[in-house]
């Protein structure tokens, strides 16, 4: 066994562990990042990519719902600038999208449901609009004519979660920030809570350790990140349509090279990050059909599946537990969205600068009667 030391130690190497080691970066700070890789697979790549608050703020799990609504709309206002400033560090492509999404209803309730939720994000300060069907169409001629009215977010984005994590595990390697591939097992208590060993049969020690593990890393307490399954599936459809459509039932993203991703479901609880049930599939296909007749029998390119960290009330958390670690966690279906304000906000918060996002709604403390941290 070995004893290697960082100032900064952080585990997880997805989406949201990835950017914060660059914006700690960015500060001149001297981080590693440890990530168990293939072992426990990132959400990061099962994501579809959506940058869209104006549908995304949890206000059914009765958490703090406005702010993961400022928190996303700041994250997206910064999501153009970073995704220009990664491509251009690194040379790679990470597929960002401004031409917004549509929200399609086929039924009056669905049409009073979006019109309920164009009103809320509008109140928020959001750019939403009610659009009727034929408006919709003007938009994204494929769409079917069973699609009645369609909630409007032009400010809406996308960028592919893959091509992003590549480019900035690109640029990390640049800049000469330590990734260790390797899967935390435990932390200490105590003195030793700045100290952790892996699988591997390796020790650690860092002056500040940071948990950006996602939702199955073994290492939060019990019930306070839980994973939430998603599947989703790839067609080929090049230039069917050229924005996001959240239809019933599915929503559908154009991406790079004439894929169209397709997703997803949502199930709480189980750990298995691979299996993809082919009813789910169908389902989701036949969903995407409906809004676009012209996918009916297009071909199926991949199907897969990940694990969303879910928390108890629907928002992230972000800030320090009982123990002095640093809390990243539990960005549920919005972490890609949320990635480039948390890593400010944390980063901030690690080398005792005031955060540029009030971080109070996301606190650990909010959950922490009765638990260990
Ligand atoms: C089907 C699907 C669609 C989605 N669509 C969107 C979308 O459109 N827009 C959006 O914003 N979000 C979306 N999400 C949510 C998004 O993927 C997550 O919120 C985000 O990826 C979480 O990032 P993370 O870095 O916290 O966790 P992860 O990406 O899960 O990364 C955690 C990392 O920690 C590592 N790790 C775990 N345990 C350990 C350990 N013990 N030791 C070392 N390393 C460890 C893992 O190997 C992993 O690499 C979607 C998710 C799914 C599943």
């Amino acid at each position: 066994m070995r004893t290697k030391g960082f100032d900064i130690a952080i585990i997880g190497g997805g989406v949201i562990g990835l950017t914060l080691a660059r914006a700690l970066d960015d500060r001149g700070a001297k981080i590693a990042v440890i990530d168990a890789g293939p072992a426990i697979p990132p959400a990061t790549r099962a994501a579809a990519g959506m940058l869209a608050p104006s549908f995304e703020y949890g206000e059914e799990f009765g958490g703090p719902a406005d702010a993961v609504y400022h928190l996303g709309a700041c994250s997206l206002s910064m999501w153009a600038d970073y995704a220009a400033a990664l491509e251009e560090e690194t040379g790679g492509f990470v597929d960002y999208r401004n031409n917004g999404s549509l929200g399609l209803a086929y039924r009056d309730a669905q049409t009073a449901a979006l019109t309920e939720q164009a009103l809320r994000v509008q109140s928020l300060g959001g750019d939403v609009e009610m659009i009727s069907g034929d408006e919709a169409r003007k938009l994204e001629p494929s769409l079917s004519g069973n699609v009645a009215a369609a909630l409007h977010a032009p400010k809406d984005t996308q960028v592919d979660p893959r091509r992003v994590a590549a480019a900035l595990t690109a640029s990390l390697e640049r800049r000469g920030v330590e990734i260790i591939k390797a899967r935390v097992l435990s932390m200490g208590d105590g003195d030793a809570s700045h100290h952790f060993v892996t699988v591997e049969g390796d020790s650690y020690e860092a002056e500040k350790i940071v948990l950006a593990a996602g939702a199955v890393s073994g290492l939060t307490p019990m019930g306070l990140v839980y994973p939430v399954k998603g599947e989703a599936a790839a067609i080929a459809g090049d230039g069917v349509i050229t924005r996001v459509l959240r239809a019933p039932g599915a929503y559908l993203c154009p991406k790079a090279e004439g894929r169209v991703v397709i997703g997803a479901t949502e199930e709480i609880g189980p750990f298995d990050h691979h299996s993809v049930s082919p009813a789910a599939i169908a389902g989701l296909r036949a969903n995407a059909a409906r809004a676009v007749p012209a996918f009916e029998a297009a071909t199926e390119l991949e199907r897969w599946a990940g694990l969303r960290p879910g928390t108890p009330d629907g928002a992230p958390i972000m800030g320090i537990d009982e123990k002095g670690r640093y809390l990243a966690l539990g960005h549920y279906r919005n972490g890609v969205l949320h990635a480039p304000a948390t890593a400010e906000a944390v980063a901030a918060l690690i080398l005792g600068e005031t955060p540029p996002i009030d971080l109070a709604p996301f606190s650990p403390a909010r959950f922490s009667s009765g638990r260990d941290g």
